[in-house]
Formats: structure tokens, sequence, C-alpha cells
């Protein structure tokens, strides 16, 4: 069963015009990429999969895909979010935007607070990839889910892994078909996908 598409943790909104158009340029280049692969998308059920994020420049604040929008072609503005506080632990997120934000926000804030040279994540589903990277790349506690505390402590511990830090990947083995990568820069978190994907 595909648990997603439900926020699990504590959301603290203010919905308000954060995020400029300028803002997402980057962002949106990669998440139209992402979506035309099918890395991003929406089931037949109608619940959405896959979120991208950036690092603002030397804060702790990210800029994050919204809630419910994996089945919508082109993102504008509106459908990204500012965070600007979050804690795993009190399982809460704060939020400045028309959206809110992402429900694996937590996940990859989990992954900027350990790695500081980190400044952009992305995550998708792809069934044949995951099956495919289990166990052979970083993969997480099959017992954790999604989007819950436990599955940032799991991120957080793999993250201090050297392999982890080389690779940059994570397999999501308790979230059916879900997969992290990151880097650097969005290219660098791109790329790394791509390199995979296109092994298969
Ligand atoms: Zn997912």
């Amino acid at each position: 069963m595909i648990d997603e598409g439900y926020i699990k943790y504590q959301c603290h909104w203010s919905k308000v015009e954060a995020i400029a158009q300028s803002d997402i340029g980057e962002l949106n280049r990669w998440r139209k990429q992402l979506y035309q692969l099918g890395l991003i998308g929406e089931y037949d059920n109608g619940i959405g999969f896959g979120n991208l994020s950036i690092r603002l420049p030397h804060s702790a604040q990210l800029i994050i895909s919204g809630t419910q929008t994996g089945g919508i072609a082109n993102l504008t503005a509106q459908h990204y979010t500012k965070v600007i506080d979050y804690d795993w632990q009190q399982n809460y997120v704060t939020c400045q935007g028309l959206i809110q934000a992402s429900s694996e926000t937590l996940t990859h804030a989990a992954i900027y607070h350990l790695l500081p040279e980190i400044n952009a994540v992305v995550h998708v589903h792809h069934q044949p990839l995951w099956e495919q990277l289990l166990d052979r790349v970083p993969t997480t506690n099959p017992d954790c889910a999604y989007g819950t505390p436990e599955m940032a402590q799991e991120i957080i511990r793999l993250c201090q892994q050297p392999l982890t830090q080389e690779q940059k990947i994570i397999v999501m083995s308790g979230h059916e078909s879900g997969i992290l990568t990151f880097g650097a820069n969005l290219n660098q978190a791109g790329e790394t996908l791509l390199k995979y994907f296109t092994t298969i």
C-alpha cells in the first residue's frame, strides 16, 4: 500500500505570499524534468508523490514543494512554501506560503540538519528503481514509515555514515518506491538520481 500524501507533522502555517517566481527557477526546472520522467506524479487514486527542496543560503530555512502537488504538471510560486522552523522530535513544521509544506518536510530537514554542505534534496517514487537499489545503497529500516519522527531519526542515522555522505542517495525501505537524493545544489541532487535512473 502506498502510504503517501497525508501530513503527519503538526503544521504551523501562515497562509501568506512568501515565495516569488524568481525563488523557484531552478526548483521548477528540475521539478519539470522529474515530472516528465514520471518520478514525480500522481497515483490512480489521486494521491500525489514526489517533492523537492532547497536550503536558503546561510540559513536553516527551506523552500519546498507543497503537499499534494505531485499531479500538477507545471508548478508556480503558489505551489511552494518557505519552511522557517521545524523540529522532528516535537514533530512540527512552521511554514509560510500559499500552501502547506510537503508531508515529507521533516525528512528533508533531517538531511539538511546533519549535512551542512547539502543544499538540495529530491524525493521521488519509482518502483523498479526502488527494487533495484533496496539494500544496495543506504536503506532505511523497513519499520520506519514516511513523514514520521522515526523516519527523520533513521535518515540522521544513515547520514552519519560515510557511505551515505559519499553516495548521496537513500532508499526508503518502509516507504514503497521512495528514494531520496541530495547534493550541494539541485543539479548535483538531480544528476545523482538520473545517474541511477538511467541504469534501469
Ligand atoms: Zn514519498
